[in-house]
This record gives C-alpha cells, structure tokens and sequence, in this order.
C-alpha cells in the first residue's frame, strides 16, 4: 500500500544551507492498516503527508503509494490517484464560496455519482459528524472545529483506499475527538487504510494501534508492519 525506501525531502534554508524535512524515510504499511504518526512539532509530519497523497516529490529516494511511484507521477495520472485518496489537512483547505454541503459533495462529484447518490451520502457524511443542519451554510459560518469536521466528512465521503489526516482532532474537544476516532475505526473496518498523524498522546495510547514516530525528520519507531515490530507497539 505504501512503500518509502530512503526517502528525503530537502529544502534550501538561510544562505542556501540544505534543511532535510526527511531524512533517509524507510517505512512500510499494509492495506487495511492503522496508524498514527505522531512526533513533535517540525519533525516533519506534514512534509511526509505531502508526499503520500502527491502535493509533494520526494528530493531523493523511491516513494510509492497505491502502486503509484510519487517521484514519477505525471499531471495527468494525478486525478486518477487522488480519486482513491482522502485527505484532511491540517488547514482543512475548505472552499471559501461553497456551502458545507457542496464542499463535502466534491469527491463524488469527481467520481460522476449520480445526484440522488451524492446528496444520500454526503448526508449520511455530514450526519455522522453532527453537521447535518449545517449543510447550506459556507465555511465561514462555522466555527474551526467544525470546519475540520466538514473536512473530515470530505476526506470520508467517497471511501477512499487510503485517509491521511494531519492532526484531525486538533479543533476538537475530547468528546467530539472520540466520536471522530470511531468514525475512523468504522472506515477502517469497512476497508480504508488509515494514516493519522496526531499530537494527542491520550488518543494513541488507548487505541493499542501501530504507531510510527518521526523525530527531525528521521522515522525513530514503527518503521514496518511485521510482527518482529511489535514491541516497538504501544
Ligand atoms: P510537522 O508537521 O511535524 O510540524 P513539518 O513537516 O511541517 O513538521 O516541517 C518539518 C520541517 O521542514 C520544519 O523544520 C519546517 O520548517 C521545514 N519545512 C517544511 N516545509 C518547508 C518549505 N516549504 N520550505 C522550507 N522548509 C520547510
Ligand atoms: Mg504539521
């Protein structure tokens, strides 16, 4: 589902030094995983999002994602990837002149679901983070919280292979992140492979899930899937 093999991602900083956002990146992930990424601010959490759902290439080394090589994936091979991807973004990246419902909508409509299909599932969606009564309003309406929780429903809507979320529940209070973490859960059970990256070590603790840690850039645990990992599990 995922394989990163030496991976880097380097930026030029003051006076042209180079500044590794990754750092030679191996990791694996099996489809029907899920895992949180955690590590603390500047490891390099968002840098690794942006290369698994494309909106980044990797500076050296091979990153493959769903069988796509992300290094060599052409503007026109893009669509066909990020039908099969969700993404939440830790700036929610909501369109501004859309209502809640056309925002959420969006994926479907991609994909060419009939109208009666989108507006049953986009429902269903917007239901099931508690935004239903919400739906024609714009984003701008809503509070930060909720307007992840739109973003949520958007990255849902269309059951991707894969979800990545750059800190998902970081909006929301702990009731709210535990009815988003189930809504997680049964995505997975109906199949999507789940990538979570999280500054809440509460959450990551109960959940007993694999966790790969990042630190400056470098992976520091949870690197693979197999057994031989698991004591590396919390
Ligand atoms: P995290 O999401 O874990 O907080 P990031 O992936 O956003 O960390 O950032 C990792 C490092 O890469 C940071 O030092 C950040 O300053 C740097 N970085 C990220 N994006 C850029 C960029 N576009 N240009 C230069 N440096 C960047
Ligand atoms: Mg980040």
């Amino acid at each position: 589902m995922i394989t990163f093999s030496h991976v880097y991602k380097t930026y030029r900083g003051a006076n042209f030094r180079e500044c590794h956002a990754l750092r030679d990146v191996s990791l694996e992930v099996e489809k029907g995983e899920f895992i949180f990424l955690t590590g603390p601010s500047g490891a390099g959490k968002t840098t690794l999002f942006r290369l698994l759902s494309a909106f980044d290439r990797p500076s050296s080394g091979a990153a493959s994602v769903l069988g796509y090589d992300i290094g060599k994936l052409t503007a026109s091979e893009l669509p066909a990837f990020r039908r099969r991807i969700g993404v939440v973004f830790q700036d929610f990246k909501l369109l501004r002149d859309r209502t809640i419902f056309e925002n959420v909508a969006l994926p479907l409509q991609v994909l060419g679901e009939s109208s009666a299909g989108i507006e049953r599932r986009v429902h269903e969606c917007l239901d099931q983070v508690g935004l239903a009564n919400r739906r024609d309003d714009l984003p701008e309406l809503l509070s930060g919280g909720e307007q992840q929780r739109v973003a949520i429903a958007r990255a849902i809507v269309h059951r991707p292979g894969l979800l990545i979320a750059d800190e998902p529940t970081g909006n929301l209070d702990a009731a709210m992140a535990q009815e988003i973490m189930a809504l997680f859960e049964r995505a997975n059970a109906q199949g999507t492979t789940l990538f979570i990256a999280t500054h809440d070590h509460g959450l990551v603790q109960q959940s007993g899930k694999r966790v790969v840690n990042i630190r400056a850039g470098s992976i520091t645990r949870g690197a693979k899937t197999e057994s031989e990992d698991q004591w590396l599990r919390v």
